[in-house]
């Protein structure tokens, strides 16, 4: 197990968004959340990158208390959190967004190592190639698609070489076929790594999730198989029926 989310308790203003929630993601996983909207969904993901603090619960990751980390520390960790709206730096190139998102400084020292260079560009055409951005190279990211720019923003947290990745609704408002390469690139990912994503599209969750978790009103109200939980009677009541 990577993440181990443990009676998380998250308030505003006494108002309870996450309520005792226990979560848990394994090494690997493709791990979905949804829920009908103010279900606390994102208010879990910002509570395990530490953007926002837990009243009282533990998140263990990799044998580590993110709860007393800050949001850098915890992106050093290894947790890597995309949000809604893509960020990125709409007057560089994909190439330099790219580069500019690798922890590694590259001052003047970084510039003289040709060797270690060569490796760290071709690190960055693996990963433009990873996230269908190859040929786009020398385009400025605000030249790019709302898909091309959420990938590219996927592409940044990969050079980050997160071991966690958090990704809050990444398909909202792609075509069709970006889905399905967002599929196809999410699948890629988690051969590697362990995701955990937010989302509503149904065709892509089937597609995607190994796991399911259905959060309501901060709490978790169904978990498993995507099969089992889509015919899980509450589940349909407050999320799939509407
Ligand atoms: P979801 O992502 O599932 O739609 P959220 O996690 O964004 O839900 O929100 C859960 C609940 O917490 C909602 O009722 C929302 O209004 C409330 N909430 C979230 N963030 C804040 C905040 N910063 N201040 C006050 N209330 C918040
Ligand atoms: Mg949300």
């Amino acid at each position: 197990m990577i993440l181990a989310v443990e009676d998380l308790c998250v308030s505003f203003d006494g108002f309870k968004a996450l309520d005792n929630l226990n979560f848990y993601v394994e090494e690997h996983e493709l791990h979905v959340v949804i829920g009908p909207n103010g279900a606390g969904k994102t208010t879990l993901l910002d509570a395990i990158c530490g953007k926002t603090r837990p009243d009282t619960g533990k998140i263990l990751f990799n044998g580590r208390n993110l709860e007393r980390m800050l949001e850098y520390q915890i992106t050093r960790a290894g947790v890597g959190r995309k949000f809604q709206t893509p960020m990125v730096y709409e007057d560089l190139t994909v190439f330099e967004n790219l580069e500019i998102s690798s922890p590694k400084p590259r001052g003047v020292v970084g510039c003289l190592c040709f060797r270690r260079d060569s490796a760290f560009d071709e690190a960055i055409g693996e990963i433009a190639r990873t996230v269908f951005l190859d040929s786009h190279f020398e385009r400025k990211a605000g030249q790019l698609s709302h898909g091309q720019k959420q990938w590219l923003e996927i592409g940044m947290l990969l050079m980050q070489e997160p071991e966690l990745l958090l990704l809050d609704e990444p398909v909202a408002g792609m075509s069709a076929k970006e889905r399905e390469q967002t599929a196809d690139l999410l699948r890629e990912i988690a051969r590697g790594r362990s995701v955990v994503v937010i989302e509503h599209d149904m065709e892509f969750v089937k597609a995607v999730a190994h796991k399911v978790t259905v959060l309501h009103q901060g709490k978790m109200l169904a978990e498993g198989k995507i099969e089992k939980v889509q015919q899980d009677p509450r589940v349909i009541e407050v999320y799939l029926g509407h």
